[in-house]
């Protein structure tokens, strides 16, 4: 038998193949190919009998077709229709149903056409139940031609291993075509790499690389396939926590500018006019970032900090330290509208600082840039001319910070606010304008990050929280309002609304949607942010309990002449969306933030960071369209300012649905950490790691970063060791390749996207 490699084309092993298995999932080498892990494992069982059946038994039995017939009927979710067909079988004793399901016509005919009247075949599936009969739902099927074949068949399936394999297939890609071919791979194949140090896999009791493969794919009890799943999900965090390490050497071994600042300069002034005292925690992140800056290493720190903790107080005093020291800061919002307010508010909070260079300024004052996609060309040239002259010590902008044609004259700090929406390679590519030496990053989230993402994700950013709230603070009262329950708590609703109004506050109405129009999303065209975009749960929801909803949901332009002429009649109503024009969607936020509007109708635009301490309810409406995490960023805009918030999430969700549970966990605790937790249990590791993260591409198929926080632990200081005393990995070579398809892998998707 040839032998193969690791590296070996797919055609040494798959043959003609090799061409199905790329188009279906992407490999090309034997070794990716090896990677393909089953699915699940599904027992032999006995040849069974009939007459004694437990439901969930698997069982396997040779038996007749007696009667067929083709149903087809409408597919709610997909849409079309889909088919179903009824057999049943007899043994000589005993008669039982089967049931074969098919989303495709073409797939549906050809099982009729196989499993015909009179056919004989081996049968293997779980036992379920019926309408109080015994039946098997898509049961595995070889069709026998004689006597002879059934015999042997049945010795066939005695020689068989107890657990089967089943490998994530395709319509023309069947598991039992990858698992030959994976077999053959195993057989062929000469040296298996290990990743592993010898005394890392040692003291941990697991499996070398070689039996680990073997019994991932060939187990021949659940034993073995534990050891091997427990071995590579190991392997899937070390080299993982590897590639972190060398970052974060790496990022040690490089030089940045140690921005110190000087005595009596614009922080200090800034400081003595603050109108507020820091907390103590703002004090202290504050410092550890200044000490960071001064170093002469570039600073890589994330700052997480529940909604309203005061994050950007905490920038903004980095920010003029680097201002200080000659330098300039970039802030990086996730929208157009966020980046206008933090232009504006760090303008008003510096005052005439802020007006470096301009008649009557202050002659220690620089300037604060505003940088958005939106602009005009001539008030584009000019920022771009400040940016790249130096005058504005600070720069505020959105994604168009990120264009080519954005140089700066000293870049010495850039702050990524709201990270969830910025991917590594923009923070990559922002620091890549700092020229040769790179710039110290800070990057801040409201969404607290559970430990094991933050390793993982984030395994190369120091991290710094910020647990309190400051003083002053009123807490938010959330309640969920079910119409489906209680039609008539919506009056009530609006009743509350007139209340705060009345008051002098003001409120925000916040609905699913722009328009009546439905699947229509919200993405503004210019921010590019997910601003009211389809909702992960959507799908799921609707055909929840098997009802799609009839009510129409939410939408911004329907919903706010219909208060401002119903129930809100005679106050002032005013809307956004992210499908306005930015000037428009300033210009709106700039009336509600003066208090010359009283409710504000929006989308999700609304939900990070807009800062209006005078608004004190927010009602939510199709409330269980939006996630867990959403809900809470969207509540933290009320009762910023001293007063109490209010929060009321309307919903038509079903008593006792996910949703509502959703919405309950929501209304019962203000806490992030907690809530951040349950959005992950109900998310997909995708949607949490981001896509270029998941999946294949990213080597994580066993390991999840939700479930598995110990072996992510545990291989994080593994790796941190290893890494310590062999920064190159002279002595692991196969760790290294490995560690180098991973970043490749990270390469190919940024180039992709890019
Ligand atoms: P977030 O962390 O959500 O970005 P902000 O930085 O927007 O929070 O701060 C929320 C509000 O709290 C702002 O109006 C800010 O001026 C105010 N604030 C920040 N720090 C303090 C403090 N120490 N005392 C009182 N108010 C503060
Ligand atoms: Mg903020």
């Amino acid at each position: 038998m040839p032998s193969v490699t690791w590296d070996s084309k797919l055609s040494a092993v798959a043959g003609s193949a090799a061409t199905k298995i790329e188009k279906a999932f992407g490999y090309r080498t034997v070794g990716e190919l090896l990677r393909h892990y089953p699915r699940r494992y599904v027992e032999k069982g006995s040849v069974s009998d009939l007459g004694t059946l437990t439901l969930d038994e698997h069982i396997t039995f040779v038996a007749r077709v007696v009667s067929v017939s083709q149903k087809s009927y409408p597919d709610r979710r997909r849409g079309g229709l889909a088919y179903r067909l009824e057999v049943v079988v007899a043994t000589e004793r005993d008669r039982i149903r089967l049931t074969f399901f098919d989303k495709k016509k073409h797939l549906a005919d050809w099982r009729a056409r196989t499993i015909r009247e009179g056919a004989s075949a081996l049968f293997s599936g779980k036992v379920g139940r019926f309408r109080d009969e015994w039946q098997l739902t898509n049961p595995q099927t070889t069709l026998l031609g004689s006597e002879d074949e059934a015999d042997e068949a049945i010795a066939e399936f005695a020689a068989q291993p107890d657990l089967t394999a089943i490998y994530p297939a395709t319509a023309s890609l069947q598991s039992w075509q990858l698992q030959e071919t994976v077999l053959l791979a195993l057989r062929m194949l000469e040296e298996v790499p290990e990743p592993l140090p010898e005394d890392v896999r040692r003291s941990r009791g697991l499996l070398d690389a070689r039996q680990a493969l073997e019994w991932i794919h060939r187990p021949d009890s659940w034993a073995e396939q534990r050891a091997a799943e427990e071995r590579l999900r190991f392997e899937e965090a070390f080299v993982t926590q590897t590639a972190l390490a060398q970052r974060r050497a790496g990022l040690e071994a490089l030089d940045a500018q140690p921005r110190r600042g000087r005595d009596g300069a614009l922080l200090e002034r800034f400081d003595g006019r603050l109108p507020f005292t820091l907390t103590e925690g703002q004090y202290q992140v504050s410092e550890e970032i200044l000490r960071d800056l001064a170093a002469g290493h570039p600073m890589h720190r994330l700052l997480q900090g529940e909604v309203g903790s005061g994050k950007t107080v905490v920038a903004l005093r980095a920010m003029l330290r680097v201002v200080d020291s000659g330098g300039q800061a970039a802030l990086l919002a996730p929208t157009e509208v966020l980046a206008q307010q933090h232009h504006r508010s760090i303008g008003s909070m510096l005052g005439d600082l802020a007006a470096g260079g301009m008649l009557g300024g202050d002659p220690d004052g620089t300037r604060v840039a505003l940088l958005t996609g939106s602009q005009s060309a001539a008030t584009r040239r000019q920022v771009l001319l400040d940016v790249a002259s130096g005058a504005a010590g600070i720069v505020v902008g959105t994604h168009a910070l990120l264009e080519e044609k954005v140089q700066f004259a000293d870049l010495g700090l850039v702050v990524v606010d709201e990270q969830h929406r910025f991917g590594v390679e923009q923070r990559a590519a922002l620091a890549s304008k700092a020229g040769l030496t790179p710039p110290h990053v800070l990057v801040m989230t409201a969404t607290p990050i559970p430990r094991t993402v933050a390793m993982t994700v984030f395994g190369d950013l120091e991290t710094s929280t910020l647990v309190e709230l400051p003083h002053g603070r009123a807490p938010i009262q959330t309640t969920v309002v079910p119409l489906r329950d209680q039609p008539a708590w919506l009056d009530r609703v609006w009743g509350r609304v007139r209340e705060e109004a009345a008051a002098g506050r003001q409120c925000y109405v916040v609905c699913p949607r722009v328009d009546a129009s439905g699947g229509a999303s919200d993405d503004g065209a210019d921010d590019g942010a997910d601003d009211g975009a389809d909702l992960p749960l959507d799908e799921a929801e609707d055909t929840e309990g098997g009802t799609r909803r009839q009510v129409p949901l939410a939408a911004v332009e329907q919903v706010a002449p219909l208060l401002a002429e119903g129930p809100l009649a005679g106050l002032r109503v005013g809307m956004m969306h992210g499908r306005m024009a930015a000037d428009d969607k300033d210009r709106v936020m700039r009336e509600f933030a003066a208090g010359a509007l009283d409710v504000l109708v929006a989308t999700t635009v609304i939900e990070v960071g807009v800062d209006v301490g005078n608004a004190t309810a927010m009602v939510i409406l199709d409330a269980d369209r939006f996630g867990v995490s959403q809900l809470h960023q969207m509540r933290g805009r009320v009762g910023r300012g001293g007063h109490p918030g209010l929060c009321l999430l309307v919903t038509n969700a079903e008593t006792g649905s996910a949703a509502r549970h959703r919405l309950d966990a929501v209304a019962a605790t203000t806490d992030g950490f907690e809530l951040s937790r349950l959005d992950l249990e109900q998310r997909r590791e995708g949607d949490v790691l981001g896509a270029s993260q998941s999946g294949s591409r990213s080597g994580l198929r066993l390991l999840s970063v939700i479930r598995h926080e110990d072996v992510i632990a545990d291989a994080r200081s593994a790796a941190a060791e290893v890494v310590a005393q062999d920064p190159v990995l002279a002595h692991h070579p196969d760790l290294q390749r490995a560690v180098d398809v991973l970043r490749e892998t990270e390469q190919a998707d940024y180039l992709q996207k890019a």
